[in-house]
């Protein structure tokens, strides 16, 4: 069985509350994009979990966020004794801000749906998926969609107009916990437009989505990331329409009306990062098959 795993950028993302919990209530208009890992699911003899990934860096042991999706998916249907083992060809950069690790989650999720209850409802794959992590149930569902809590209360929304995006990751990580650890919300002086948003997407208008398009991150990134704020000025540079930070980063994309402006300023931007990539928005998953 394969699976696609699309990455995903943020439209928006803000931050409203930080919870009794310790964890921040979020508002984030999520965006599959067409950069994609492969999962290859294969049923075999024995008992277990096995997992290969191309990058050695990845964990290829239990801790892997996909082999984590398997086992919450066997647990929670009351599947027992099986053998799998899980292959991942990773494209998705790791530690971007694109929820690489989550998408391959989530693909298993799907896969492991189709293999072994297709009845199964969205909402109780997505249900497991939350037990995996806060971006799982996104990653499930994929398309354009508003994302709340701390990512997993889902609202579809409409389809992106076409466009192109420019994804640039510098290569160096970003600590998440860092980025988090600084939020002071009551000092945060921008939040993205989301109602906006909201209706520039329902109207379709491309001009108006990326007029919205931000990301509080940015305002209390480090100095030391300054890089992230370069790349986002070059793209505008070349023309992008908008750019941002993904997540907590570091990639930043920018936006294109079409496909030549956005491989001209790839190719100018691709001289001075390391890993530039082309993508398109992809739709749910559900209207893919
Ligand atoms: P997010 O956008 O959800 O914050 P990210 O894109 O910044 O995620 P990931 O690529 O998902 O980051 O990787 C984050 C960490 O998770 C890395 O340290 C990586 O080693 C680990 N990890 C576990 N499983 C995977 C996987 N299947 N693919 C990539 N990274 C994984």
């Amino acid at each position: 069985m394969e699976e696609r795993a699309y990455g995903k950028i943020n439209l928006t993302l803000d931050i409203l509350r930080r919870r009794e919990d310790g964890f921040h209530d979020l508002r984030m208009v999520m965006q599959s994009v067409d950069l994609f890992d492969e999962i290859t699911l294969n049923k075999r003899e024995g008992e277990g979990i096995e997992l290969s990934c191309d990058v050695g860096y990845v964990p290829s042991d239990g801790s892997n966020i996909a082999a984590r999706a398997a086992e919450a998916f066997f647990r929670e249907l009351g599947i027992r004794g099986e053998g799998l083992s899980i292959a991942i060809r990773k494209t998705i950069p790791v530690s971007a801000g694109m929820a690489g690790g989550s998408s391959d989650g989530a693909a298993v999720l799907r896969a492991l749906g189709r293999m072994y209850r297709p009845d199964l409802p969205a909402e109780r794959l997505e249900a497991i998926a939350a037990q995996v992590g806060s971006d799982v149930p996104y990653c499930v569902r994929g398309g354009t969609a508003l994302a709340e809590g701390r990512g997993e209360i889902l609202t579809d929304l409409p389809p992106l107009p076409p466009c192109w995006f420019v994804l640039c990751k510098p290569g160096f990580p970003i600590s998440t916990p860092e980025l988090f650890s600084r939020v002071r919300v009551k000092q945060l002086q921008f939040h993205p437009d989301t109602a906006g948003m909201l209706r520039s997407l329902e109207a379709g208008d491309l001009e108006g989505i990326c007029r919205r398009i931000y990301n509080v991150f940015e305002e209390i990134l480090p100095r030391k990331y300054s890089r992230v704020l370069e790349l986002k000025a070059a793209l505008l540079d070349q023309g992008a329409l908008a750019a941002a930070m993904t997540g907590t980063g570091p990639t930043v994309f920018g936006v294109f009306a079409g496909e030549e402006a956005a491989r001209r300023a790839a190719d100018v931007i691709g001289r001075v990062c390391g890993r530039v990539y082309v993508a398109r928005p992809v739709k749910k998953y559900e209207s893919l098959v």
